[in-house]
């Protein structure tokens, strides 16, 4: 069966839940072959094999670190040279794409980013985009070389399928060329202690009914007891009530969870537009005529400072 290359995504060994994710749908089209850059790889090689990564190809150099994201690429190409996968699949983060978009220039190949679904097909792997404000769904394929796709997070349900997960050591040489761009400080961001917006499995969002910054812990109160991320409308970001990282939408985060809470907010195009495929979608907007109401599963018409704050309790009391 043909092998399939899965560029992991990981904090020191501690593999994301989106890398298992393309694990899962890897298996719909060959082997998954893992590739482990960094360090952690005795960490991450059960998990990555539990999810049925049959290899685990593992490198780490002090340049993957030091310099922005090339030297991971010349990595990623020489597990490419070795396997002759048949597709390279890669997270939709920042990082993911540009990896993935040099590594396709290098190789000669097309490549299908912000992927929400993938299937086998008779002349390679079948890519779903959600596309043109979520207004569009489309199919592709790429027809030149081997198919590098990124995938967005949620896309999938990770499944366990034990398999051999055999750790090989890759040999790396990274090219003077790829030490371009050095990277000269880091400052951890403030912990939130909520999941990634991008990865969470729930998203419980803000809009300008939440009228002032002073009001946002009514959401981040029901966030929390769902485990949850915070979003925030383009309105209420605009309006300094919460931090730009936070927009959902066009312009800001395009998120794809299991549950998406909509408060206050009207459901403008360019707020759909990043949330559209979330698989769930929960509206609580006082206004029955709100066009959020148009592609909700659950609607409450009512004010928000009474639904959600209910809503927390009702989750809190039946979580014990
Ligand atoms: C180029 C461009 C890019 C854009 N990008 C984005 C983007 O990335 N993300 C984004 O969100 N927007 C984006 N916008 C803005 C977008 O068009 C809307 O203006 C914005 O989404 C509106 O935010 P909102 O729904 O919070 O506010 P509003 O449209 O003002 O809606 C507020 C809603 O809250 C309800 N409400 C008020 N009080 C309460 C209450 N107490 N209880 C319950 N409900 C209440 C109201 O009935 C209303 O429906 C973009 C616009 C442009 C032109």
């Amino acid at each position: 069966m043909a092998e399939v290359l899965v560029y992991v995504d990981h904090v020191d060994g501690a593999v994301r839940k989106p890398t298992l994710e393309l694990l899962t749908l890897a298996r719909r089209i060959g082997e998954p072959v893992a590739v482990h850059l960094g360090a952690g790889a005795d960490t991450a090689a059960p998990v990555l094999a539990e999810h049925g990564a049959v290899k685990v190809l593992t490198a780490d150099a002090p340049e993957f670190a030091e310099y922005l994201v090339a030297p991971k690429v010349d990595a990623l190409q020489a597990a490419y040279d070795a396997v002759s996968p048949a597709a390279v699949l890669l997270p939709s983060s920042a990082e993911g794409k540009e990896i993935g978009a040099r590594l396709a220039v290098r190789i000669g190949s097309g490549i299908i980013t912000d992927a929400v679904d993938l299937e086998a097909g008779d002349e390679g792997p079948v890519a779903t985009q959600s596309v043109f404000a979520a207004s569009f769904t489309t199919k592709s394929r790429v027809s030149k070389g081997t198919p590098v796709i990124t995938v967005k997070p949620n896309s999938a349900a990770p499944e366990a399928a034990p398999a051999a997960g055999t750790v090989e050591q890759l040999a790396v040489t990274v090219a003077e060329s790829s030490k371009g761009t050095k990277i000269v400080s880091r400052t951890a961001r403030e912990s939130t202690g909520r999941p990634e917006l991008t990865e969470a499995a729930i998203v419980v969002s803000g809009g300008r009914g939440v009228n002032g910054a002073e009001n946002f812990p009514v959401i981040e109160a029901l966030a929390d007891s769902l485990g949850a991320a915070v979003g925030a409308s383009r309105a209420a970001v605009d309006a300094g009530w919460y931090p730009h990282t936070n927009q959902v939408g066009q312009t800001g985060k395009s998120v794809s969870p299991q549950l998406y809470i909509a408060a206050g907010i009207s459901g403008a195009i360019q707020h759909r537009a990043g949330m559209q495929t979330s698989k769930t979608i929960v509206a609580i907007n006082k206004d029955a005529e709100a066009p959020i109401f148009d592609l909700v599963d659950y609607g409450v018409v009512g004010d928000l400072f009474d639904v959600v704050p209910a809503l927390t309790e009702e989750v809190k009391t039946r979580k014990g």
